[in-house]
């Protein structure tokens, strides 16, 4: 066999792995070592602190989206926290400070893991006080990923000037509910509730100023990141198929033959879409408006996860629901992380842009 390549090698061995954290309460700890001991975590800082640019430099979106299509073709929920990791740095890099900026690569050559969480527990949503210098924290945020494995975390407050951005420690167990993440996919990101009520920091938390995490082109442009990751889990169903018609003799049945193109097209088209949205949205000066490319391709690239995750399940009948198959895990972590986030509100968001320009894609 020939040898593989870095990333390739990765994708084996998370594929390897990923049964054994597919549970209540299934910890990612080796995955996240390995990408720390490959370079991966320190690769998504800027190149003049030690990084390669992943996500946060131009120069750095192409190795950015095929690192996270290499992880979602191999385990989800790797691909979920390594995009939280990247998201953290791009925010500290587009918003914070030098000394913010010095303390993340700091963090990170110490092998620190990052996350975002932005949602808040609806009852308790996050909130600060600001006095002498520091901030008193209340609040717990839900769904955040990576509860036990993330480090720091880079959180939201809504003020009433809008959402705040703070960089903040997020590993003290006790306030960590695993509970609240009971779901049948993504079960290994551990996405629960963490709560910062009574935590107290410096008011050198604040990421830029208010409003600055919805800013576009990169809030709702930056959703390509997840997406790749969600082209990725498409692309592992589509050799997964391929490979058991193959050896069950069936690839050349017009049916499996019709599935099989079908789902081809559907991979490729995703893909274009995203490369097309990555590159224009994270090019230098890019303007506001090239979000709505990551909202089309946001929507190009569900459609195309759907299509071929039916064309599977249809292609191999009973072997795609096998409790502990491949097949059966990659569906049921993608059909969950599809949810993420607000699918409707972006396609909402897209159409009146379309309509108030009277475009056609290519003209954005
Ligand atoms: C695997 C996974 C990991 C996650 N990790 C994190 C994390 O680390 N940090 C974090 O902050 N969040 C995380 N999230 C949560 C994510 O950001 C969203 O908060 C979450 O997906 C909410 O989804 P929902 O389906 O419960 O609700 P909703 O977003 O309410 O969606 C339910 C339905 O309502 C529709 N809808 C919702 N709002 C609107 C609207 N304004 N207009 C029109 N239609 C609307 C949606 O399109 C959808 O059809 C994660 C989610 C998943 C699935």
């Amino acid at each position: 066999m020939a040898e593989l390549a870095e990333p390739e090698k990765i994708e084996a061995i998370l594929r390897e792995l990923a049964p054994a954290s597919d549970c209540q309460g299934g910890s990612l700890t080796q995955e996240a070592a390995l990408l720390c001991e490959r370079g991966w975590l320190r690769a998504c800082l800027p190149k003049r602190r030690g990084g390669e640019g992943w996500g946060c430099e131009p120069a750095g979106t192409r190795d950015a989206f095929n690192a996270l299509r290499t992880l979602g073709r191999a385990n989800l929920s790797v691909a979920r926290l390594f995009e939280g990791h990247m998201n953290a740095v791009k925010l500290i890099t587009l918003y914070g400070n030098e000394e913010s900026a010095r303390e993340v690569a700091d963090a990170i050559n110490a092998g620190m893991l990052l996350g975002v969480w932005g949602a808040d527990d609806p009852a308790e949503p996050l909130a600060f006080v600001q006095r002498d210098g520091m901030l008193r924290l209340a609040g717990a945020k839900c769904f955040a990923s990576g509860l036990g494995l993330v480090g720091r975390a880079v959180i939201t407050a809504t003020t009433p000037t809008g959402q705040q951005l703070l960089f903040v420690s997020a590993d003290e167990p006790e306030r960590c509910d695993y509970s609240a993440w009971s779901m049948g996919g993504m079960r290994a990101t551990q996405s629960g509730r963490y709560d910062f009520t009574g935590v107290e920091v410096g008011d050198d938390a604040l990421i830029g100023a208010s409003g600055d995490y919805q800013r576009e082109p990169y809030f709702e442009g930056g959703i390509w990141r997840y997406c790749a990751a969600h082209l990725g889990a498409a692309e592992a169903l589509y050799h997964a198929m391929l490979a058991q018609l193959t050896d069950r003799g069936r690839a050349d049945d017009p049916n499996q033959q019709r599935r099989i193109v079908a789902s081809a097209i559907a991979i490729e088209s995703a893909r274009l879409w995203l490369l097309r949205a990555a590159d224009e949205v994270e090019a230098s000066g890019a303007e506001a408006a090239k979000a709505t490319l990551s909202l089309l391709a946001r929507e190009a690239t569900e459609d195309a996860c759907r299509l071929v995750m039916e064309h599977a399940e249809r292609a191999l009948g009973m072997a795609a629901h096998g409790e502990n198959s491949f097949v059966h895990r990659m569906i049921r972590d993608l059909r969950l992380f599809l949810c993420q986030a607000k699918p409707d509100a972006k396609r909402g968001t897209a159409a009146a842009t379309l309509t108030s320009m009277a475009a056609r894609p290519e003209q954005l």
